[in-house]
């Protein structure tokens, strides 16, 4: 089963990842991160359908996915 992975670190806020997410899988949390934003979060995880948009979309590349044990991280070196 595919699972989006949020880098609570990296986030900023910006809430284009629940936005974007056809699966409704993401909420913004009420928890504040080290840079002092509220963060994005997976609330439901079992609706994920591995389609990457979410970590395509994302602005600081916070978001991986993952897939049969496997971990995409796009766009990060
Ligand atoms: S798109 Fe990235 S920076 Fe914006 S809320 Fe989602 S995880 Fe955070
Ligand atoms: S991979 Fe697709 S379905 Fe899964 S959380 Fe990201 S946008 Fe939603």
């Amino acid at each position: 089963m595919p699972k989006a992975i949020i880098d609570k670190n990296y986030c900023k806020g910006c809430e284009l990842c629940k936005n974007i997410c056809p699966q409704h899988v993401i909420e913004m949390s009420k928890e504040i991160n080290l840079k002092g934003y509220f963060t994005a979060e997976v609330v439901r995880p079992h609706q994920c359908i591995g389609c990457r948009l979410c970590a395509i979309t994302c602005p600081d590349v916070a978001i991986k996915i993952g897939v049969n044990g496997a971990i995409y991280n796009f766009f990060r070196y």
